[in-house]
């Protein structure tokens, strides 16, 4: 929601500088663009936990960009079930709040640990730290990404290195390090990676992002059957669109595809910070051993929805069915002739 408000008093200062249309798709924003529809009724999002209380008492987890969005909600469902959880990212100051709040909720340890996944000595220094006050991370969620909407011609070679650094070099960078570590002390593991679901056909305005993510998927299923011998696996969740200011501020910084999207989404609704939390510690529980080198797309059908060609149909109303029967009978009728 801040997200939001902020969004919206950039519109003031737009309308200010005479951009009109970009004021008055703003005003989509304010009037709660991603309000559910009717059909959402049926789809209910539970934010309650999932598993048993104690799913990860002794467990260590690093969730990169625990601070923030998806990553927090990440960190809180993990803390709730036991765990031992460290926070890692750039900004200290949002990770040691966000340790804060979710340590005194769940009344166990949150780690906040400085690091820009850029730069693999960095990466070191801040797996040492884990490791000599937690232990070795049992589970390893990859959340860390940087990406905004952009058509590619306007990108710089800088722009472009910037996601790659981050996504697909940070990710595998941490990999290594954690990874190595796991197989030298034979203790196993597991690895989540948070990717997108255009990763299946790519996508334009989101390049870097859809190559580095790509990527990432592409790592996760080769070390899932590389290092299933050392006790390691690897999955991913590809979710859809779940509001988080980090998101939703640089992927859709008008509102005006809101409508867009929810209209692309068959269950209506857009997804919550707690049903990734849920499934992401599912994924990483004993629950779900056998699920390995896999990537589960999170979307309420989004994905299938846009691949379709005739999918669109369902804007169709039932007086224009009848029309279209009419013509397709006669049509038919004729072809036989
Ligand atoms: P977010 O709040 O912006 O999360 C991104 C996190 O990455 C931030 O906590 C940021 O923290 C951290 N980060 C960025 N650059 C970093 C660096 N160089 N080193 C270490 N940490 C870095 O956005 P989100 O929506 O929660 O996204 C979380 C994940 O879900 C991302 O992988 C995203 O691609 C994926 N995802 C989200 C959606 C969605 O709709 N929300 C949909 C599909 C996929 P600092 O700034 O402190 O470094």
């Amino acid at each position: 929601m801040a997200a939001l408000r902020s969004v919206v008093s950039h519109a003031r200062s737009a309308e200010h500088m005479g951009l009109r249309g970009f004021t008055s798709s703003c005003a989509v924003l304010a009037s709660d663009a991603y309000s559910p529809k009717p059909q959402a009724k049926f789809f209910p999002a539970r934010k309650d936990t999932m598993l048993p209380p104690e799913t990860y008492k002794d467990k260590v987890v690093l969730v990169t960009g625990g601070g923030t969005g998806l990553g927090k909600g990440m960190t809180l469902k993990f803390s709730q079930l036991g765990a031992k959880v460290a926070i890692a990212s750039r900004r200290l100051p949002v990770l040691e709040s966000a340790a804060k709040e979710i340590s005194a909720q769940t009344g166990n340890i949150v780690l906040p640990v400085q690091l820009d996944i850029r730069d693999p000595l960095a990466v070191k220094a801040a797996v040492d730290k884990i490791e000599s006050e937690l232990g070795l991370p049992n589970v390893v969620i990859h959340n860390a990404a940087g990406n905004f909407i952009s058509p590619t011609e306007r990108l710089s070679a800088n722009a472009f290195q910037t996601i790659i650094d981050i996504v697909l070099k940070g990710t595998a960078f941490l990999t290594l390090d954690v990874g190595k570590r796991m197989i030298a002390q034979k203790t196993g593991g597991v690895f989540l990676a948070i990717t997108t679901h255009y990763t299946n056909e790519g996508s334009g305005f989101v390049v870097p992002s859809a190559c580095a993510k790509s990527g990432v998927e592409t790592m996760c299923k080769s070390l899932g059957v590389e290092w299933g011998r050392y006790g390691i696996r690897f999955n991913c969740i590809a979710p859809g669109p779940i509001e988080t200011e980090g998101a939703f501020g640089r992927l859709d910084p008008t509102g005006e595809g809101a409508k867009l999207m929810l209209d692309g989404i068959p269950v209506g609704r857009i997804g919550e910070i707690e049903e990734i939390a849920n499934l992401a510690t599912f994924m990483c529980s004993d629950f779900a051993s056998w699920i390995n080198a896999e990537t589960v797309t999170l979307d309420g059908g989004e994905f299938r929805s846009l691949a379709g060609e005739f999918n669109k149909l369902r804007m169709v109303s039932e007086e224009q069915w009848d029309f279209m029967e009419q013509v397709i009978r006669s049509t038919n009728k004729k072809s036989k002739m």
